[in-house]
């Protein structure tokens, strides 16, 4: 619709104080002067969440999701209603709009739903009207008419789905950070902002614990090629990281990023039976436990036996381990064994499809570091190896220098023409 229209979304830090609150309205009175439509979308001022959901689990165990979902929607109505409070104050038609009356349908799941579709008839005339239009994020309504939440982070999707539903030419997320970097500047001092990054290389660092936006505002984004920018909503005029298609013809480093995951965890069984059927009882009970699995690695047999290791998020250890020594029992495994003291150094770059050799570079790098890897896994534009924890910090750093993310002019053109990557 209006190619003037910007959807803008602010997260709990940005509006987590009354002066907070303040200083996104006077930013937001600024888009408008400078002729833009806006919608803007919110979070619960920082730390709401966190603190409704604690007074739930305080009365019961297991408080039913439904109950949830209306309980924490309101953290949202909270701010979205002081920021229209906020705005009106400076002169501007602003108006406030829940989850409902902005027609954002999900499905049934509570806690974790789905959007649907956004009946966007009420915002398109509001919008002709001239109003700016502060939009509760996170929330929706399901097809009874209940409240529903759409998970952890979810405001950032809600805005993307809207800016979608618009037309908005971007959808513009303003938090505490400045945009997306290299590596998390806390353990390389030299990570860069990056400019760009392609939804594809988004979605692999979103996966793999970037916090900065939800996997799913990502994929939506991708999906309707919806320009996303990151950036500070405390920096004045600061441009941010624009999140979009990648781009044949832009010139690009080979890798974008390095991210590093600390909360991993290696399960072993060793002396496994070698014979079908044994993956499938060692996955499923996990699978039935809702314990997602990540890398798996079962080494060649020998003597109708073999060895048999994964990775796991640290906090469901406790429970895979329960499971993996009942199943160890019934098919005759030697052992069981864990490793909770790993990382998972994950190397995130576009360029990777059309250059070969960079996981060569990445062992090579991690080798003459003395870095014993434990594990691999690699998909088209990643590389990821499992190390010692203790090595982390060493690794993403001497990685950062060998790739020279910290900003050199020298960039790897990744306009080749050839195509297969050898890992
Ligand atoms: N308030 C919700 C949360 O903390 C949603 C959001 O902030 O995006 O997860
Ligand atoms: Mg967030």
């Amino acid at each position: 619709m209006s190619k003037s229209l910007i959807v803008q979304k602010y997260g709990g830090t940005s509006v987590g104080t009354l002066e907070r609150i303040e200083r996104v309205a006077d930013r937001i009175a600024k888009v408008r002067r400078a002729g833009a439509d806006v919608v803007v979308v919110v979070s619960a001022m920082a730390g709401e969440t966190d603190k409704l959901l604690k007074m739930a689990r305080s009365l019961s165990k297991n408080p039913a999701r439904r109950e949830i979902d209306l309980l924490l929607s309101s953290g949202e109505r909270i701010s979205t209603a002081l920021l229209t409070i906020a705005l009106q104050a400076r002169g501007l038609p602003a108006i406030s709009m829940t989850g409902r009356q902005i027609g954002l349908q999900t499905d049934g799941t509570h806690t974790r739903a789905r959007i649907k579709n956004i009946d966007a008839q009420r915002a398109r005339k509001m919008l002709r009207e001239n109003h700016v239009i502060v939009v509760a994020g996170f929330q929706g309504i399901n097809s009874a008419g209940d409240v529903t939440t759409l998970g952890r982070g979810g405001s950032d999707t809600s805005a993307v789905a809207l800016a979608v539903a618009l037309g908005a030419r971007r959808c513009e997320i303003c938090t505490d950070v400045d945009g997306v970097y290299t590596c998390d500047p806390r353990m390389v001092p030299q990570a860069r902002r990056l400019d760009v990054v392609s939804y594809e290389e988004m979605l692999e660092m979103a996966g793999l614990g970037a916090k900065i936006l939800q996997t799913r505002c990502v994929e939506f984004a991708h999906k309707y090629k919806m320009p996303l920018i990151v950036k500070s909503s405390f920096k004045e005029g600061d441009k941010g990281t624009l999140i979009c298609e990648e781009d044949a013809n832009m010139e690009h480093p080979v890798v974008s990023g390095i991210m590093c995951d600390k909360n991993q965890a290696k399960i072993t069984l060793k002396e496994v039976p070698d014979q079908p059927g044994i993956a499938a009882s060692i996955f499923a009970p996990l699978a039935d436990a809702s314990i997602s699995v990540d890398m798996i690695v079962q080494n060649v047999s020998e003597q109708g036996h073999t060895d048999l290791s994964f990775t796991l998020q640290r906090e469901e250890l406790d429970e895979a381990m329960a499971i993996m020594n009942k199943v160890a029992k019934k098919i005759r495994a030697d052992k069981v064994s864990s490793d909770a003291k790993i990382a998972k150094i994950s190397i995130v770059g576009a360029g990777m499809r059309s250059h070969s050799g960079v996981a060569a570079q990445i062992f090579a790098t991690l080798s003459a570091q003395k870095i014993n890897i434990l594990m691999i896994s690699t998909s088209e534009i990643k590389v990821s190896c499992i190390i010692k924890q203790k090595h982390s910090r060493l690794a993403v750093n001497t990685l950062h220098t060998a790739f020279a993310l910290a900003g050199t002019k020298k960039k790897a053109n990744r306009k080749t023409t050839k195509k297969t990557k050898a890992v």
